[in-house]
């Protein structure tokens, strides 16, 4: 426990909630109750008092087919104070049994608390071990504010990854940054099953159908960058630049769709900035009739939409019409109004409340449409009895914005009322049977390309194949990191990613960061290294150096976002002054600029200024003190607290130091007023710099995102 410990507990142990009695022995030391929280301002009963963990075995059992987990936590610990009773948080599941040095112990429970009662007074100083018997279905934990975090069911198997906290919902643990600990992960699971953890593979055995994987974290860590990852995994183990690396992917994210039925579909194809139509003439029978199809989705939710348009031949009276199966609905997304100077006749559809948001009804019909992942194929069933003894035009239609394109749409098996129209889309002499692609519509650019006819292989490519050549480059960012911030501090690296769709986030998790397969998605721009620097800057930045409390958490997200930043410069994309100008020509009202990054409050931890303003105080910082003083703070920062916890006033006293400047003022604008800081030149921002705020945005988009 470092000293920051030490203050916190004398804070917390006036308000301590554990009502547990001293020894009722009546020999020796008299102990008192351990607190029920580090004090953490924005998380009090976070992590517990009284004791420092050096390590964790978690011997797990896990089957997918139950959910169920059935655990052996054994935590090694010093007392720090005299303790008759200690806390260790854990969440919802059920304790069988515990010992304290191998003798039953009692305990007591309540929400997020366990309390442990040992049958004699544990010393200061003294080391112990306690182990924990303890099962049950673990629960995702919801947080209004930040989202959903900790152990996730995959259709597969599971996997682990929140913050600020989750470890408790999954193992009895001292859940704060403050007490680092070393790991020991065993875990048995069904045989033909992977399981990923953090640090270094030490053993695999199979025995009856079971399978057990041992992974060894040596370096200390903080509790919430645990994750064990359970499922189907391809797993690559290789070595760079003496350094191990296990990476671990879904082997679902390299199939391709397949047609329905026969061997060709219609293929939306994958390009930013398209409005795609697949168009097709109907008279509609005078008793009214309907056209369905078969739909597979992957597009970008909220920004990248399928709908059918339709309209009288002849007429101006286009309008969306809805899935009888309920499909669609009137939500026009994010991308709206955006998506209306992109695709104008979009405006027929949706119109532009001037608040940010749209409304479903435009200037000659209503928005039905759908945007996300549909997991399989779904079938649609557009009524056209509004239509009856009509001639109409139909128009199965794909826009998407400029930014991140998803592997796009299929469609099979379209029946059509009188039966002209209907297809599959086979190599048979007729393969689009009257169908035609007639390409964008007026106002929109022209489609980088467009609807066609094909099989399984003309489909874009699978995201696995886009993980794998981002995960391609994290021996290159841990070069350019290394350079930036000194030698890497732990023993191995890697990256995992689980087909879980929706999870819309990536973390940290010490030597091997889990990322959402969205990130990746991007079909259409080079494979996505940007999130891997900043996941692998946080080993150093973060990890490395946890956060004391979480208020300085602009330590992690500011740093880690900074190396973005530099990344692009090295990479030949925008630089980091560009990037700055971008960010910073917010004007002055923009809300962007309210956050007080260097407190934000626990609502805020994740919110856009801790990463942008928070890479932005360091671009400034370097501006102010010389890039010599700058990259000289960035490495004896991290060299002097390698392995410990930080505090926003330290690395201020250690910038002062390094420069020779007061910095006081400069650190309470950047980082404590909630304002745009004075000090800023008016900026003009380039536009690829604007475009690289714009996907920042967008990521910080993509991790409000929730199932
Ligand atoms: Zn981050």
């Amino acid at each position: 426990m470092s000293r920051w410990v030490a203050i916190a507990v004398a804070v917390t142990a006036l308000c301590a909630v554990t009502a547990t009695p001293a020894s009722a022995h009546g020999w020796g030391p008299s102990g008192s109750p351990g607190a029920a929280g580090l004090g953490d301002p924005y998380f009090p009963l976070d992590g517990n008092g009284g004791y420092d963990t050096r390590h964790y075995l978690l011997d797990l059992r896990y089957d997918p087919a139950t959910d169920m987990l059935r655990g052996i936590a054994t935590i090694r610990a010093r007392a720090t104070q005299n303790l008759s009773s200690f806390n260790l948080d854990l969440y919802a599941l059920t304790v069988r049994s515990i010992t304290v040095d191998g003798r039953s112990a009692t305990w007591t429970r309540d929400a997020h608390e366990l309390t442990v009662i040992p049958r004699r007074t544990l010393r200061r100083h003294e080391r112990f071990v306690v182990a924990i018997r303890y099962d049950g279905v673990p629960q995702t934990e919801v947080d209004p504010s930040l989202g959903e975090g900790g152990f996730f069911n995959t259709d597969d198997g599971s996997l682990v990854a929140g913050q600020p906290h989750g470890a408790a919902g999954w193992y009895p643990v001292n859940d704060h940054p403050l007490d680092k600990a070393a790991y020991t992960f065993r875990v048995t699971v069904p045989a033909g099953l992977e399981v990923l953890a953090n640090g270094v593979l030490r053993s695999r055995r199979t025995q009856h159908h079971s399978t057990t994987w041992e992974w060894n974290a040596p370096d200390p860590m903080a509790s919430y960058l645990t994750t064990v990852d359970i499922g189907q995994f391809n797993i690559h183990s290789y070595r760079a630049r003496g350094l191990r690396y296990w990476d671990g992917v879904d082997p679902d994210l390299y199939t391709r769709p397949v047609p329905r039925t026969g061997g060709q579909f219609a293929i939306s194809q994958s390009a930013d900035s398209t409005y795609k139509r697949l168009v097709h003439t109907v008279d509609v029978p005078a008793g009214g009739g309907q056209m369905s199809f078969w739909v597979n989705r992957d597009t970008e939710e909220n920004w990248d939409f399928f709908f059918v348009e339709a309209h009288t031949v002849g007429r101006d009276d286009w309008t969306t019409l809805p899935d009888a199966n309920g499909h669609t609905s009137g939500d026009t997304g994010f991308v709206c109004p955006f998506s209306l100077e992109l695709h104008p006749f979009l405006a027929h559809y949706e119109s532009d409340n001037d608040d940010g948001t749209c409304s479903p009804t435009g200037t000659t019909g209503t928005w039905s449409a759908v945007s996300g992942f549909s997991g399989g194929y779904e079938q649609w069933s557009i009524d056209l009895s509004a239509y009856a003894g009509k001639r109409i035009e139909l128009s199965l239609s794909y826009a998407s914005d400029d930014l991140y394109n998803f592997g796009g749409v299929e469609v099979d098996d379209i029946t059509m009322p009188g039966g002209a129209g209907s297809t599959s889309f086979e190599n048979d002499g007729n393969t689009l049977d009257g169908w035609t692609v007639p390409g964008a519509p007026a106002g929109s650019a022209a489609n980088a390309n467009d609807w066609i006819a094909g099989t399984s292989a003309d489909t874009p490519t699978p995201v696995g194949q886009l993980v794998d050549q981002a995960l391609a480059r994290e021996p290159d960012a841990i070069a350019f990191l290394s350079n930036l911030f000194g030698r890497y501090p732990f023993v191995a690296a890697g990256g995992i990613v689980d087909d879980l769709r929706g999870l819309g986030f990536a973390l940290e998790t010490q030597t091997r960061p889990v990322y959402a397969l969205d990130f990746f998605e991007d079909r259409n721009g080079p494979p996505n290294s940007s999130v891997i620097v900043h996941e692998l800057a946080h080993q150093w930045t973060g990890d490395s150096l946890a956060v004391a409390a979480w208020q300085h958490i602009w330590l992690n997200e500011g740093f880690a976002t900074y190396s973005e930043w530099l990344w692009s410069e090295e990479e030949g994309q925008a630089s980091a002054q560009e990037i700055f100008d971008a960010v910073t020509s917010r004007p002055a009202d923009d809300p962007f600029w309210t956050l007080k990054i260097g407190d934000p409050g626990p609502d805020q931890l994740f919110d856009t200024p801790v990463y942008d303003r928070g890479a932005a105080t360091l671009h400034a910082l370097r501006l102010k003190i010389g890039p010599d003083a700058f990259f000289r703070l960035l490495r004896l920062w991290v060299r002097r607290n390698a392995g410990g916890n930080v505090t926003t006033a330290q690395f201020i006293a250690l910038a002062e130091r390094v420069s020779g400047q007061d910095l006081g003022a400069f650190f309470d604008e950047w980082l404590f007023t909630p304002a745009r800081p004075a000090s800023l030149p008016p900026t003009v921002a380039t536009r690829r710099a604007a475009k690289e705020v714009r996907a920042a945005d967008r990521r910080h988009a993509l991790e409000r995102l929730r199932r």
